[in-house]
């Protein structure tokens, strides 16, 4: 089957010209340039990447961003009174803290303390809470960002069985709630896979849309994926390569080479899910700036 790329990497950049556009206009009319906070504990190579990513799609956004860093050994005191004083900071819109955290702080506590009005990675359970009822909330960014690559490819999900492997509280849950609800982006039948799943080959073969959201490298195998499927491959795995200059590469969950044969459509790693990830949260960044979901 001659499958089709679902291109993050461009969509996002449509996605980033559209936010920036937004942003001159707010201003123009006298409205407030966002502003994104991060902190970041420790040095964990991937979690500076990711960081370093967000801080620089705010610059290219035309938003303010600010970023704190802490060393492993903080102690949760000295990050409660950041994030106190951040939420206090009536020019400071949204807020992030880089998961994960090393193990001494409880980042159930460090989620929870952040001001549910400037929790732009919707992880609060106020905003999680919202979302699964269908109030207006901050969505998560994963979430979002493959919805918005669904619809923006003209995919339909109404009616449709969409089987997503992985239960986390910031990727699997989130988006079997959503593709459920009764909206544009939603009604669809959903079956939420994870480590206890029995026959999960079978449930997953019949799947019109498969999501996968395990942190597995090349879990999904061509057996696993009906023909004509749309897969969505949220994992992010760097692996080992003598063909890079870096020594490495990035891969996804899905095993690309003989699962993408079989689909209507598929997400590359790079370029898929991550870059739409990262426009999401600049998205609520600028909803918080508006006062778009609590006023
Ligand atoms: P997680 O480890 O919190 O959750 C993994 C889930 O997979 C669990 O719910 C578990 O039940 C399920 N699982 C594990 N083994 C399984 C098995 N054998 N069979 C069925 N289910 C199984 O992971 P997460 O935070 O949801 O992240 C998943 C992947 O997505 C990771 O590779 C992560 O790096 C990546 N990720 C990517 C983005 C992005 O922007 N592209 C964002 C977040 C996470």
């Amino acid at each position: 089957m001659a499958y089709k790329l679902l291109n993050g990497k461009e969509i996002s950049g449509q996605i980033k010209t559209e936010i920036s556009e937004k942003v001159k206009k707010n201003i123009a009319e006298g409205g407030k340039r966002p502003h994104l906070a991060a902190i970041l504990v420790g040095n964990d190579g991937a979690s500076e990447t990711y960081v370093a990513h967000k801080v620089k799609a705010c610059e290219q956004a035309g938003f303010k961003s600010g970023l704190f860093r802490f060393d492993n050994k903080v102690s949760e005191k000295e990050l409660f009174d950041k994030i106190n004083e951040i939420n206090n900071n009536d020019d400071i819109d949204g807020l992030i803290v880089q998961l994960p955290l090393p193990e001494h702080i409880s980042e159930e506590k460090v989620i929870q303390f952040i001001n549910p009005k400037k929790d732009v990675d919707g992880f609060h359970p106020v905003n999680a809470g919202r979302m699964t009822l269908g109030l207006p909330a901050y969505i998560s960014a994963t979430p979002q960002g493959i919805l918005e690559l669904i619809k923006r490819n003209g995919i339909e999900t109404s009616g449709k069985h969409c089987v997503v492997i992985g239960r986390s509280n910031i990727v699997g849950r989130p988006l079997s709630i959503l593709l459920s609800q009764k909206n544009e982006t939603g009604n669809a039948t959903v079956t939420l896979c994870h480590s206890r799943t029995k026959n999960l080959k079978e449930i997953s073969r019949h799947a019109d849309i498969l999501i996968a959201a395990i942190g597995k490298e090349g879990f999904v195998s061509k057996d696993m994926v009906k023909e004509g499927a749309v897969v969505i491959d949220v994992g992010i795995h760097r692996v080992k390569s003598d063909k890079t200059k870096s020594g490495w590469k990035l891969k996804g969950d899905v095993k690309f080479d003989e699962v993408a044969p079989k689909c209507s459509y598929i997400t590359p790693v790079p370029g898929g899910v991550g870059p739409m990830t990262i426009v999401s949260l600049l998205k609520n960044t600028l909803l918080a700036a508006e006062k778009k979901i609590y006023g």
